[in-house]
């Protein structure tokens, strides 16, 4: 599919004005989940962001957090994702000031203290590596300085600071006024508002934009990415880390550590993520995946981390990691 045929579906289906939509009746077909009773506003049956479908097949439920019960589907398409889906308003109970201060299986151990943002901070270095980065940077150096760096979901701004040192003319775009703050506050260029619609954004300014580990808690990643490449210019690139829904997702089900629903909402697998970004007009140019499941832990016994010490580098020797990192061009 090319971009303006999914542009013209995006016009079509997802901003004419929301007309009720019937929900499918219950068959034996596995691809029809059982639904919830569509509460406008709250919880209710999507078509899938990606297809536009509305054939699921159940995978499991989870409990939240806040003891709300969600539904994990399969696409058609293959894209994994919780559905249905709450709305916005729905999940912003799931994003007090406590999601960034103490947290969960997958949580942050305080997101704003200097130990998290030193781990953070190395695994930047360690991706960027990885898919080949630092040799796009050079070039983009050598014909101009500053490039113009945006990072979409930039929280506190730990990677608007990271780019700006590396001598980029770095700026970041938050949802969150209260993730964005102590950002702010030291000075660093944050807007608080939506990166889908804010209008300071402007179109085909930027020469990189980075989502790091934000496409899986957005309503419509789709669109999202549509329109980041809008904002590039021809042939500026993106880097795109998400968990990856692969081996060990699927091993671990319900109980694995990123399956924490309703803040991920999409789970892509590397097939299906390289199939979006094709669609979107973007070439693959690098890409990675890492993670054995095992999270640093400050705690950790010395069996966990001798474990982690071998398990991290043989999953990403044989492309299992439960993270995956891509690095996409936009085609002009
Ligand atoms: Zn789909």
């Amino acid at each position: 599919m090319n971009p303006e045929i999914l542009r013209r579906y995006y016009m079509q289906v997802l901003e004419a004005p929301k007309k009720k939509r019937r929900a499918p009746k219950k068959s034996k077909d596995p691809f029809h989940p059982p639904l919830f009773e569509a509460r406008p506003g709250h919880v209710r049956l999507v078509p899938c962001n990606a297809c536009g479908g509305m054939s699921f097949k159940t995978l499991f439920e989870k409990e939240s957090s806040l003891k709300e019960v969600f539904q994990v589907v399969r696409c058609k398409c293959g894209l994994v994702q919780v559905n249905p889906q709450p709305d916005l308003q729905a999940v912003l109970p799931y994003y007090a000031d406590s999601y960034f201060k103490k947290r969960t299986d997958r949580g942050y151990d305080n997101y704003f203290s200097d130990e998290i943002k030193a781990e953070i901070r190395r695994v930047f270095t360690m991706n960027l590596e990885d898919i080949g980065f630092f040799a796009y940077e050079k070039k983009v150096f050598e014909k101009q300085r500053p490039g113009r760096a945006l990072d979409a979901g930039c929280a506190a701004g730990y990677f608007v600071e990271y780019m700006a040192e590396r001598g980029w003319n770095a700026e970041g775009i938050e949802l969150s006024a209260v993730a964005a703050k102590p950002g702010k506050a030291r000075g660093l260029r944050i807007t608080v508002g939506d990166f889908l619609t804010h209008s300071d954004l402007i179109p085909q300014s930027y020469d990189f934009i980075s989502f790091w580990a934000s496409i899986e808690h957005m309503h419509e990643p789709a669109r999202v990415l549509l329109r980041a490449s809008e904002l590039l210019q021809p042939g500026g690139r993106m880097v795109l880390s998400t968990c990856r829904y692969g081996l060990l997702a699927r091993l671990a089900g319900r109980d694995w550590r990123f399956m924490n629903v309703p803040e991920h909402l999409y789970f892509f697998s590397v097939k299906r993520l390289t199939r979006l970004a094709s669609e979107l007009g973007f070439k693959v140019v690098g890409k990675v995946t890492y993670g054995s499941g095992l999270t640093t832990r400050k705690d950790a016994s010395p069996f966990y981390r001798f474990a982690k010490r071998w398990l991290d580098p043989l999953v990403k020797v044989l492309g299992q990691g439960d993270m995956m990192v891509f690095h996409l061009e936009k085609m002009s």
